[in-house]
């Protein structure tokens, strides 16, 4: 051990510099000084080691001791994980204060998985061969997470015994005959570097949407299952409310969410909510099925950049599994500022704004451990692991390095808009500046599952808008008498778009989650006022008369109505629809 054993050379903010270090690698998790603070090597220069520590520096001198584990930073998956609220290290906050009291000691050594609790697991199995992946056998982790023991990758061989019953993390609970020979001895925890991607067989074509709910971004700008997003997030946009949205209502068996220090109490209200939050389709809190990583503010930013990588690694064990996990970090431009820190401090070349040149492939690296995967055990079953990361930037411009960087991996921009929020369009996503480029590897899926109708309709909606926007600077030059009547029906119905399609009240009983299948006939809706006042237009009947007719109501209260009712309501507006456009056109017969 001792040939790992350095010492301090030079402390800087979270960055410690230890000599006589040459036996230790890259990525191994160094404990610093006699306190033990836990850091992880991220460069090796001869026998010179940098150290990012994640626990707070100061006091710390030259000629203290520094000691490597001889192994990188890993995190303990296993029953017990959901309803955990961890730091950026696994570390369980709530265990720590516990223990410690609400300030944190430094080099606090607290596992990550309770060594007490006992957990009931059942066997799948008993003997046979078993390959990387495969499920042992289950633990019903909580009353809605049925957490699935597999055998862990890189491990295959012949089962000796495996038992059902009462056990802890460590015990061992049966005993692997490995093909080199070993014998593994199976515990219902095993562990993962966090660095390193957990391996699957084979990563799925993103063509199956992740349904939200959400009309505007099913309809305008869907995620698909494995998928990767991002949410810019100016203060007050809504970002919290799209976030608990997702969460809450998002097609996902569990929630790993990374709060990444924002403002200090910003981060305190996320631990204090999140418990709050009840999941809809249960009636228990979110948490059952949820894990939280938060850095608060007294934690170094240091702390970020492992938070990250702790998130996303227990979101894969989820994930192989084959649940649907969602994944949202919060946010990555903190991660990001935390990466600035540490390059500056390493007195790296500094890229765009001190940025190092490597964000953008740090950024594609976590973005890449999304996706809809086959998993290595036997039964090939299918899991996703779908991310959101919101950026904060500064006054909301996006041109600056980390939006831009994101903007290159992601594939789905839900854009916030301020002004949308301030005059009460909520979810504000910005319909102009918003994409998804997963519409087209989708668009089968919605043809077979919903509707052939899904896609033209929603294009159909999308150049509506795009039209407003285009007919809104005539307006403004020219006012709205000079439009042809056609021109000014258009506008009515991306009117009737924006309010009673894509506004949605996220805290209302019903409207808060929309079924695709409703989304559909709504939108169908719309597009009959449209056509049919269309023909009537052509028939003679002013537009003045068309937009004030008394069934526009009921379309824009069709959001508010309940799933198994919706369709006949659909049918019941339209017979009110033909009629009342029926009176116009004998009207204005009558007239002439
Ligand atoms: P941010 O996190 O961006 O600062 P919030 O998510 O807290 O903003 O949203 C600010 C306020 O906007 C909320 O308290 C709520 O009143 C309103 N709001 C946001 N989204 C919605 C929504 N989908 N439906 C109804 N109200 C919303």
């Amino acid at each position: 051990m001792s040939n790992k054993c350095g010492t301090i050379k030079k402390v800087s903010g979270p960055l410690v510099i230890a000599s006589g270090m040459r036996d230790a690698n890259m990525y191994d998790v160094v404990r610093v000084s006699s306190l033990g603070l836990v850091g992880e090597i991220i460069e090796m220069h001869g026998d010179e080691a940098s150290i990012q520590v994640y626990e707070e520096t100061s006091g710390l001198g030259p000629g203290e001791e520094v000691i490597s584990t001889g192994a990188p930073l890993s995190v303990e998956l296993g029953p017990g994980l959901i309803r955990s609220i961890y730091d950026g290290i696994q570390r369980p906050l709530d265990a720590i204060m516990e223990k410690a009291g609400t300030n944190l000691e430094r080099g606090i050594n607290v596992p990550a998985l309770r060594r007490d609790k006992i957990w009931s697991f059942k066997a799948d199995m008993t003997s046979g061969r078993v390959e990387a992946g495969d499920i042992l056998g289950t633990v019903e982790e909580t009353d809605v997470v049925l957490h699935k023991i597999m055998v862990p990758p890189g491990c295959a061989g012949e089962l000796l015994e495996l038992k059902s019953g009462d056990y802890t993390v460590t015990d061992t609970i049966g005993k692997i005959k490995t093909d080199k020979g070993d014998i593994y001895e199976i515990t219902l925890m095993q562990k993962w570097p966090v660095r390193v991607g957990r391996p699957y067989r084979e990563k799925l074509s993103p063509d199956v949407p992740l349904v939200t709910g959400q009309r505007v971004i099913d309809t305008l700008f869907p995620i698909a299952k494995g998928g990767v997003g991002t949410v810019p997030g100016p203060f007050g946009s809504g970002k919290t409310v799209v976030q608990h949205q997702l969460a809450k209502w998002a097609d996902a068996d569990i929630v790993v969410y990374i709060g990444c220090g924002e403002r200090g109490n910003e981060m305190t209200d996320v631990l204090n909510e999140f418990p709050e939050i009840k999941d809809p389709r249960t009636g228990k809190t979110l948490m059952e099925r949820t894990v939280l990583i938060a850095n608060t503010s007294d934690m170094p930013v240091a702390a970020r950049e492992a938070s990250i990588y702790t998130g996303i690694t227990i979101a894969e064990y989820f994930r192989d599994m084959g649940y649907s996990v969602v994944l949202l970090a919060d946010s990555t431009s903190r991660w990001a500022e935390a990466l600035r820190e540490m390059s500056g401090r390493l007195e790296e070349m500094p890229g765009e704004e001190g940025y190092p040149a490597y964000l953008g492939s740090r950024l594609a690296g976590f973005y890449e451990r999304a996706g809809r995967v086959v998993s290595t055990g036997s039964d090939a079953r299918i899991g996703a692991l779908s991310i959101v990361g919101a950026v904060s930037p500064q006054g909301g411009d996006i041109s600056e390095p980390v939006s831009q960087a994101t903007l290159r991996i992601v594939k789905v921009y839900w854009g916030l808009d301020s002004s949308l929020a301030y005059s009460r369009h909520f979810p504000a996503i910005n319909w102009l500046k918003s994409y998804s480029l997963y519409i087209d590897t989708m668009e089968k899926w919605y043809a077979e599952n919903i509707s052939p109708d899904w896609m033209p309709q929603r294009h159909r909606i999308m150049a509506l808008l795009q039209e407003e926007a285009e007919l809104d600077e005539i307006v403004k030059l020219v006012g709205m008498d000079a439009l042809v009547a056609s021109d000014r029906l258009k506008l009515e119905v991306a009117r009737s778009i924006r309010e009673d399609y894509l506004h949605q009240d996220a805290f209302h009983e019903i409207d808060t989650y929309a079924s695709l299948e409703k989304q559909c006939i709504m939108m169908r809706l719309v597009l009959k006022f449209y056509d049919l006042s269309s023909a009537a237009l052509k028939d003679g009947v002013s537009i003045n008369k068309i937009v004030s007719i008394p069934v526009r109501e009921r379309i824009g209260r069709i959001k508010y109505v309940a799933e198994d009712k919706v369709e006949a309501e659909y049918d019941s507006i339209v017979a009110e629809l033909m009629e009342e456009l029926d009176a116009l056109k004998k009207e204005g017969e009558a007239d002439a």
